[in-house]
């Protein structure tokens, strides 16, 4: 679904922030990206998303080349769905009109249809009888997957997770793990960045270690966290479990 060949980003005037990162993400598949902060994994997502232009290399969706400059980087968005940490919905507008707001003004849905899959959604999510509800009267775990319904409401071909348990209470963190968990058994394609080691092992089919924008190791969550073979793995493993 997604892939990236030899990509390099920098900031400014040479930071370099991702070096020479290769990935492959097959349909269907769950890869957990993990590293110090700082290693580059919100950057990495942000390239794949177009949000920053990459300085080399190519990035590919369904065998299209994305960073084509005569892409259509508005198209390639619409077939992505995006959840950061900080779940960034209208405050004005009630959980039914957030979802469907890109249906109906991006994707031109009819507003019955988009009001439709929007309730199917947040059934799904557990957010039955949530429709009408503000964002502020939500618990933080609600609004998480408020945002992540937001994100499916465009059925988007690939999801990218940011941290999206980072701001959250620790009790309401499992119930937003569960929802990635059961997006996976749909078969959802998803790329995350995580600092819950736990839920990496538990949910991911790929785990990338990011080092300093190099992905220094990966493999099966079995091979990563069980039999690391590089020694900065290891450190970093001893530091975070
Ligand atoms: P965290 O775990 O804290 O979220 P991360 O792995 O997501 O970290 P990034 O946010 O990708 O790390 O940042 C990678 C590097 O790029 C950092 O050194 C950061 O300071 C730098 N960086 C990120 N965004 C910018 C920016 N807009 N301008 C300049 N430097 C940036
Ligand atoms: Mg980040």
């Amino acid at each position: 679904v997604l892939r990236l060949e030899a990509v390099r980003k920098t900031y400014g005037r040479g930071t370099v922030v991702l070096r020479d990162v290769d990935l492959e993400v097959a349909p269907h598949t769950v890869t957990a990206l993990i590293g110090a902060s700082g290693s580059g994994k919100s950057t990495l997502l942000r390239c794949a998303n177009l949000l920053e232009e990459i300085d080399d290399g190519a990035i590919f969706l369904d065998g299209e080349e994305i960073t084509d400059p005569r892409a259509d980087a508005d198209a390639v968005r619409r077939r992505i769905g995006v959840v950061f940490q900080a779940y960034n919905l209208f405050p004005h507008m009630t959980v039914l009109d957030n979802i469907t707001l890109a249906p109906r003004r991006v994707h031109g849905v009819a507003r019955d249809e988009a009001e439709a899959r929007a309730h199917e959604l947040l059934e799904r999510l557990g957010l039955g009888g949530r429709a009408d509800a503000y964002p502020d009267r939500l618990s933080g775990g609600q609004q998480q997957r408020v945002a992540i319904v937001r994100a499916l409401a465009c059925r988007p071909r690939l999801l990218l997770l940011d941290e999206i348990t980072a701001a959250l209470d620790p009790e309401l963190v499992g119930e937003v793990l569960n929802v990635v968990r059961g997006l996976k058994e749909e078969g959802m394609t998803m790329v995350l960045a995580t600092h819950e080691m736990g839920f990496a092992r538990d949910v991911a089919d790929q785990v990338c270690f990011l080092d300093a924008g190099v992905i220094r190791e990966r493999g099966t969550p079995a091979e990563l966290f069980g039999a690391p073979r590089e020694a900065r793995t290891r450190q970093f493993l001893e530091r975070v479990v």
